[in-house]
C-alpha cells in the first residue's frame, strides 16, 4: 500500500510502497478514505518538531474499519471512524482523572509492547506520526485513537473533526468555557482558528472578533460568525481590539502557534481573564509575558491541547451537530487532492491563503 514518508527534516514527503502489519488485540486496521492537512505535520517536515524518522505523517483521517484485535468489541468491520491526536490509555492518572487529552502514556501507545513494527518500508520500521500515520492508505491504530461516527457524514469532512473541528469547538467549550454574552478574539483564522469562531457561536458569544493576515481567511471568518474582523497587516490589533471593547475581551484565543501573537492575546484580554494558547509553537519556543500585568491585574496565559476533549465523546456530538446543521464543514475544504499532491498541498499552506486541504484516496 502506499503512504507518504518523510526521510529527513527539513524535508518534503515521499509516496513509497509500505507493508502494514495485522491488528494487535488492542489495535484496528482501517481504511483510510480523506486525510486533512493540518500546520502539525510541517512543523515536522519542517524540522520543528522533532519526531524519529523515517515517518508516515498526517493525523486527521477519516476511515472505514477493515478488522479489529481480538480484545476489542468497541468497533466491527464497516465502521465509519475518525482518528485524533489525543490517543490515550485509560488507565494512567489523568484519564482516570477524565483528562485523556492529557493522557501520561500516549507516546508509542501500545507500539513499544509490539513483537514487530506496525509499518515497514522494505523491510526497516517506519515511526507513523503521533501513533497514527494518515497519509497512507490504510492505518494499524490503537482502539483509543479513533472514534465512531455515523454513516450519514461525508468521510472528506468527517476527517476534519479529528483534529481542527474538536480542537478549536473544544478549545471555546470544554477549555476556556466561554459564556453567553462574552466577547471573544481569536488570532489566526486557519483550520483551528475557524472553528474557535464557530465554537465561540455556538457558546452564544456576544462579540467575536477574528484577526488574521489574510483578507480571504478574514471573509472565511465573518462566514463562520465573526462579528468583526481585524486586518493585523493594517496595524496594532492589540490596541484595535482594546477601542473596540473598551479595555479588552473576556477570552483570547491564540491559534498560530507563534510567541507574538500569544502575548498579543495576553495582551487582549481585560483584567482578571485568561488568554488560551491553542496553535503548537516550535519546540523550545519560549513566551514572554509582562509579570507586572500579571499579578497586578490578574491575567492568565493557559495553553489548551486538542481542545481539551474526550474525543470518544465530543467527535460523535461535533458530527451530530453538523448532520442537524448547526456547526460549519463544507466551508473548511478549500481544495480535495490526491496523495500524490500532499507536498503541493503543503507548499500552499506555507502561504497562508486557505482554510484545509484534505487527501482523498480511492478505494
Ligand atoms: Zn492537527
Ligand atoms: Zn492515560
Amino acid at each position: 500500500m502506499k503512504a507518504a514518508i518523510l526521510h529527513q527534516a527539513p524535508g518534503d514527503l515521499a509516496i513509497e510502497d509500505v507493508d502494514l502489519d495485522s491488528p494487535g488485540p488492542e489495535e484496528v486496521l482501517i481504511r483510510v478514505v480523506a486525510s486533512g492537512l493540518c500546520h502539525s505535520d510541517l512543523h515536522v517536515m519542517e524540522g520543528k518538531i522533532p519526531w524519529p524518522l523515517p515517518s508516515t505523517l498526517g493525523h486527521e483521517a477519516a476511515a472505514v474499519v477493515e478488522a479489529v484485535g481480538s480484545h476489542i468489541s468497541e468497533f466491527k468491520p464497516g465502521d465509519h471512524v475518525v482518528s485524533c491526536l489525543s490517543q490515550f490509555c485509560g488507565a494512567c492518572m489523568e484519564c482516570s482523572a477524565s483528562r485523556t487529552w492529557l493522557c501520561q502514556n500516549r507516546r508509542g501507545l501500545g507500539q513499544s509492547d509490539r513483537p514487530r513494527p506496525r509499518m515497514t518500508l522494505r523491510g526497516k520500521p517506519i515511526n507513523p506520526f503521533a501513533g497514527l500515520g494518515a497519509f497512507a492508505e490504510r492505518m494499524l491504530v490503537h482502539r483509543n485513537a479513533i472514534a465512531t461516527v455515523p454513516k450519514e457524514l461525508p468521510l472528506d469532512r468527517a476527517a476534519l473533526l479529528g483534529c481542527a473541528v474538536v480542537t478549536g469547538v473544544g478549545s471555546v467549550i470544554n477549555g476556556a468555557r466561554v459564556t453567553p454574552g462574552s466577547s471573544v478574539a481569536v488570532i489566526g483564522c486557519g483550520g483551528i482558528g475557524l472553528n474557535l469562531v464557530q465554537g465561540a457561536v455556538l457558546a452564544g458569544a456576544e462579540r467575536i472578533i477574528a484577526i488574521d493576515l489574510q483578507k480571504k481567511k478574514l471573509d472565511l471568518a465573518r462566514i463562520f460568525g465573526a462579528t468583526d474582523v481585524i486586518d493585523a497587516s493594517s496595524g496594532d490589533s492589540v490596541k484595535a481590539v482594546q477601542e473596540m471593547t473598551k479595555g479588552g475581551v473576556d477570552y483570547a484565543f491564540e491559534a498560530i502557534g507563534l510567541a507574538k501573537t500569544a502575548e498579543q492575546a495576553f495582551m487582549m484580554i481585560r483584567p482578571g481573564r485568561t488568554a488560551y494558547l491553542v496553535g503548537v509553537p516550535p519546540m523550545g519556543a519560549s513566551i514572554q509575558l509582562p509579570g507586572t500585568a500579571m499579578l497586578m491585574l490578574g491575567k492568565g496565559l493557559q495553553g489548551l491541547f486538542m481542545g481539551s476533549s474526550r474525543f470518544k465523546r465530543d467527535i460523535p456530538m461535533l458530527a451530530s451537530l453538523y448532520l442537524r446543521g448547526k456547526l460549519k464543514l463544507d466551508e473548511l475544504i478549500a481544495e480535495r487532492i490526491t496523495l500524490a499532491q500532499v507536498n503541493e498541498g503543503y507548499a500552499k499552506m506555507r502561504t497562508g491563503e486557505q482554510a484545509r486541504s484534505v487527501i482523498l484516496f480511492q478505494s
